[in-house]
């Protein structure tokens, strides 16, 4: 950009009217939103104030209450708010006009983003947070189909006898077999050790090689750009929930800790090994998996606590178990706790290859469990009505992943490489798209719900929990 050496009032008007919030199709693929900012620019002072005070009857307030608001900035951010929600109601059919004022007039910002011509934060605010984009994104797609539905639910895991269902009373044929407890015993454990073994060979290094970690400033600047990318690149679903993360103070990098550096308490790592349980219990590499085999099922609270109780014990009975169980917590597993635990990410990286081939992983954990964070509730909650939770569980946030870490990569400049290799030594190797997603056969069967769905009903769900739209059952 160049400036006039000797400025004059017109070059100096160009610049205001460049700038000026205008008239303008807004693109936010799948909708098209209008904005009509220009209109509300031309209106003199009194034709404001008696906008507002129009507003304010709609809304149901009182309308001498907008004489007291004085700011001119906040009285054209009302009007520019309103005036977006009374132009787009008619395009979502049922749309609660009404209420969105109220929720407008009754939530005015103390410092709003003001419309600009270039920008679409203020249209994400004021849609997402009255509700309009998430009834608009729900009117966008038609009712799955029911073949559809079907489909999905046999990936979720079937249920024991769908045709007994909703036959009422009597309906007990319902039930899978009660669970085999020495046959999980005997047959998971082994699995799940050779699991952790596996894993945890791969960290072998020369005699006298020191460990290397990585920088905890560094893994910040990482978050924070992933956070920047998915409320970027997950629109209109990332606004669409009005009291999501990103509208009520979500700060991934506040969430995380450092697991190397942290003694887990016995109850961390039984969590932490359940997750690995689970990946051992579903595996069908070789034939029927363990869970199927000794009548595991995780919709059965009491299975569960038994689960967790074995793997109790398993640790605190056998010494040489607790030290895997603890090296693998600190080294191997970054993970994510959906109740209020925190982010853990492990900072040692192996060095048996190139730094930056280990920052690339690094990066694609940092995004995959900043998706844990952004999966909405409702629909986490459902990892307890389906017989293979572990799909949603980890499935689901792999497509997040995917979506999320291949933009960073395919838009990556020279500037957010230099950001992303932060403190990392030699040579910057080329990262590889993620194309197959984690967690073997939970991420294959989420990915094939991805594909049934559709991409738009998919990151709806994901981020409003209407869970309809992937053939979930909401309750
Ligand atoms: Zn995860």
């Amino acid at each position: 950009m160049t400036f006039p050496k000797n400025p004059t009032l017109d070059d100096a008007l160009a610049v205001v009217q460049r700038d000026q919030p205008v008239n303008r199709t807004l693109d936010l693929p799948p909708l098209q939103v209008k904005v009509k900012h220009g209109d509300v620019l031309v209106l003199s002072d009194q034709e404001v104030t008696a906008r507002l005070a129009s507003i304010y009857r709609v809304a149901g307030h009182d309308p001498a209450l907008a004489q007291k608001l004085t700011d001119t900035q906040l009285r054209l951010w009302v009007l520019y708010a309103a005036n977006l929600l009374a132009v787009n109601q008619d395009a979502v059919p049922g749309f609660d006009f009404k209420a969105a004022l109220t929720w407008l007039v009754g939530n005015i910002p103390a410092e709003p983003v003001m419309p600009a011509p270039d920008r679409r934060e203020f249209e994400l605010q004021v849609l997402g947070r009255t509700g309009w984009l998430r009834a608009a994104l729900k009117a966008n797609v038609q009712r799955l189909p029911d073949q559809v539905r079907q489909q999905a639910a046999a990936l979720y895991g079937p249920p024991p006898s769908a045709s007994t269902a909703q036959s009422g009373p009597g309906a007990s044929s319902g039930q899978t077999p009660p669970l085999d407890k020495e046959l999980l015993r005997k047959e998971l454990l082994p699995k799940l050790q050779n699991l952790l073994v596996n894993h945890a060979v791969q960290w072998r290094r020369q005699q006298g090689q020191e460990r290397r970690f990585q920088r905890w400033e560094d893994l910040g600047l990482i978050a924070r750009l992933a956070q920047a990318v998915a409320w970027q690149t997950l629109q209109p679903y990332a606004a669409a929930c009005g009291d999501g993360p990103f509208f009520t103070g979500f700060d991934y990098f506040s969430k995380i800790y450092d697991k190397t550096a942290t003694m887990p308490t016995e109850q961390d790592l039984v969590k932490h090994l359940m997750n690995r349980a689970y990946v051992a219990g579903e595996d069908t590499s070789t034939g029927k998996s363990v869970f199927t085999l000794a009548g595991y099922d995780s919709m059965r609270s009491d299975d569960r606590l038994f689960l967790f109780e074995m793997l109790r014990q398993w640790i605190t009975g056998d010494p040489s178990m607790r030290k895997l169980a603890v090296y693998f917590f600190q080294h191997i597993g970054s993970n994510s706790h959906a109740d209020g635990g925190g982010v853990g990410l492990v900072t040692e990286f192996r060095t048996d290859r190139p730094e930056s081939q280990s920052r690339w992983e690094t990066i694609e954990t940092i995004v995959h469990e900043m998706a844990h964070s952004l999966i909405h509730p409702n629909f986490r909650a459902q990892v307890e009505k389906v017989r293979r939770p572990m799909v949603i569980k980890e499935g689901f946030i792999e497509v997040i992943t995917r979506e999320v870490f291949n933009w960073m990569i395919d838009n990556r400049s020279a500037a957010s490489t230099t950001r992303l290799m932060a403190g990392v030594e030699g040579q910057v190797v080329a990262p590889v798209r993620k194309t197959t997603l984690g967690y073997a056969e939970s991420g294959a069967y989420a990915d094939q719900i991805f594909q049934f769905v559709g991409r738009e009903r998919f990151l709806t769900a994901f981020m409003t929990g209407d869970v309809e739209l992937v053939g979930l059952s909401p309750s």
